[in-house]
């Protein structure tokens, strides 16, 4: 490996520890719910899901979970 690219990868490393440096633009996660798989996005700074739920209320226990996922990583996400 070069020393050009081992570089790089120790800079990678410090960015991935300094979480506030990111912020997500869009974001689509698969996770697997009691109900089967469901997919939730972010597009804009507004979260979508395909389930039922969703379609009645706007938000569902799966974007909860991503945010709550997503933020006890560091990493800022809207509301
Ligand atoms: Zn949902």
């Amino acid at each position: 490996m070069s020393s050009a690219i081992e570089d790089k990868r120790r800079k990678a490393q410090t960015y991935a520890n300094e979480p506030g440096r990111f912020r997500f633009n869009s974001i689509e996660i698969v996770m697997t719910s009691e109900h089967g798989e469901r997919v939730v996005s972010l597009e804009n700074g507004v979260w979508h899901c395909t389930c039922p739920f969703y379609a009645e209320h706007d938000t569902c226990s799966h974007i909860i979970a991503s945010q709550i996922l997503l933020t006890s990583s560091g990493i800022d996400v809207p509301p």
